[in-house]
């Protein structure tokens, strides 16, 4: 259980601030050990066998209803891997330092007795310019949403779902509830995880929708 409860820290919320504490590392919950960042919550239930000493028990937390089942859907990971696969990416350039105005953003004219000082037209007043070389590429997880029956999520999360299936070493995860403005519920493996969904306008589908939606297929 040393090995689940290292990778339950993965999930754990690592900003700390004050009255959210409680969600920077694991705890136990009705005979179930959780992690959480209000975004994603992973909870397993622990060996008989397995120490709990030094985790906080914060029983009533994580409510019963988050885990009511409306539907019952398996999802292959392949199909995961796949949305995931489409979300947009923007390539980061290796940047230095603009070589015309010396990294400074801006040159100086001389007309005569006129000095004048401008947005260095190398760089535009960036002060760094692109060498070409593409150093990493970053995806745009705010430019979609991914969605799974009735709920859409931040691909960010959705891409959690690969690693817990990888951890359990499963190929496939079971949805279990799905709802546009509440939780979703999915069992991987020994776990069962709480994705919040993220808020559509749907005003947006009408008047051009400028992000693009991913959907996963579900198997009956
Ligand atoms: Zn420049």
């Amino acid at each position: 259980m040393k090995r689940e409860l290292e990778f339950l820290k993965t999930f754990c919320e690592t900003f700390v601030q004050e009255g959210t504490e409680w969600i920077c590392s694991p705890f136990t919950d009705t005979g179930f050990l959780c992690a959480t960042d209000a975004h994603i919550l992973v909870r397993l239930k622990p060996d008989e066998s397995f120490d709990l000493y030094g985790i906080e028990n914060k029983a009533g937390k994580v409510k019963d209803e988050l885990f009511v089942q409306n539907c019952s859907h398996d999802i292959s990971v392949s199909d995961i891997r796949e949305a995931i696969s489409k979300i947009p990416v923007k390539d980061e350039d290796e940047m230095i330092d603009c070589p015309e105005c010396k990294g400074r953003g801006q040159v100086t004219w001389e007309y005569g007795r006129h000095r004048k000082s401008d947005d260095c037209p190398d760089c535009d007043g960036e002060g760094e310019v692109s060498t070409g070389k593409i150093l990493k590429s970053v995806k745009q997880y705010l430019d979609c949403y991914i969605k799974i029956k009735d709920g859409y999520f931040n691909g960010k999360y959705v891409e959690r779902l690969i690693d817990i299936c990888e951890f359990e070493q499963v190929d496939s995860v079971h949805l279990l509830k799905s709802n546009e403005f509440k939780n979703s519920c999915f069992k991987v493996g020994r776990f069962d995880v709480i994705l919040m969904p993220m808020v559509v306008n749907k005003n947006e589908f009408n008047t051009g929708f400028d992000k693009t939606v991913i959907e996963i297929n579900l198997q009956p």
